[in-house]
């Protein structure tokens, strides 16, 4: 009895040593990768409270504050200081190999902008609706779903309201997105004389990628498929992302108009486009 008490015992005190062990050990080796991670911040930056812009900032890191890196998500870096404080700084602040590979729409920043607004109405169908009311339709649903497979997206606008040509892609620039992409809805001079949609992009390389990826999705819409084709738009030309420009049809066509209209085509197509971007970030790299 005494001696099974006594190994007992021992067992306990064993396993008290193990635990402490394997706590120091944990501890020893989290302060090991922390102090390995350490970095400099390249430009004084603020330092927020989640990953993006929009969170709020709660202080000021100067240039060349040390820094050890904890995690990242989207294009952002969980840091934390010498002084224990700890927030979200943008990966582009510091050293590029900080810089994540985004390979999923998980990690994915994206700027979906709804061509027109406000007093710029955009094209006219013969009945007198407006482009600018679907192209932010279609501009929402997209968001919606690329939002649901935890890409971060930012639209220019989310409401009835004017934006300049040039704030378009600013804002691509200003967030460090992943892709841009733009939704109008083409006309013709005269109406009912045109049908199809078109994806366009202006750089080679990466936009036209993208224009490609969006556009082989949406083959099987039920209007002509334009393909992917150069354009000259301002909003694409500008822009320091990948970046493409949907027409989504002739709005002045009755016949395309009557799909631009329906709940159906749009969901159909947003899902082509969410398809066409998730084929695109996890390619492309
Ligand atoms: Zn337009």
């Amino acid at each position: 009895m005494q001696t099974n008490h006594q190994h007992r015992q021992l067992r306990g005190d064993l396993l008290v040593l193990i635990a402490v062990f394997c706590v120091l050990g944990g501890y020893l080796a989290y302060r090991t990768k922390t102090y390995l991670n350490q970095t400099t911040i390249q430009q004084t930056t603020t330092i927020r409270t989640g990953p993006g812009i929009e969170y709020r900032g709660t202080m000021e890191l100067p240039k060349g504050t040390r820094v050890a890196v904890i995690r990242s998500k989207y294009e952002w870096l969980k840091v934390t200081t010498s002084a224990n404080q700890q927030g979200w700084v943008p990966a582009w602040k510091l050293p590029a190999k900080y810089r994540p590979v985004i390979r999923s729409l998980k990690n994915a920043t994206i700027v979906i902008d709804p061509g027109h607004g406000g007093s710029d109405s955009g094209a006219l169908a013969v009945h007198g609706q407006m482009e600018k009311t679907y192209t932010l339709k279609f501009a929402r649903m997209v968001a919606a779903k690329l939002r649901a497979k935890g890409a971060k997206v930012y639209l220019t606008r989310d409401s009835d309201r004017f934006v300049s040509l040039k704030a378009r892609p600013a804002l691509a620039k200003r967030v460090h997105a992943n892709l841009f992409i733009s939704f109008h809805f083409n006309s013709s001079p005269d109406e009912n004389e045109a049908s199809g949609f078109t994806t366009y992009y202006y750089h080679r390389g990466p936009s036209l990628q993208l224009a490609q990826d969006v556009n082989h999705q949406m083959r099987h819409l039920p209007i002509t498929d334009k393909g992917s084709r150069f354009g000259n738009f301002l909003v694409i030309r500008n822009n320091t992302v990948p970046a493409i420009l949907i027409e989504g049809g002739y709005i002045n066509t009755s016949h395309d108009f009557q799909y631009i209209r329906s709940p159906r085509y749009r969901n159909v197509m947003t899902s082509d486009v969410v398809a066409g971007v998730q084929h695109f970030i996890e390619t492309n790299h």
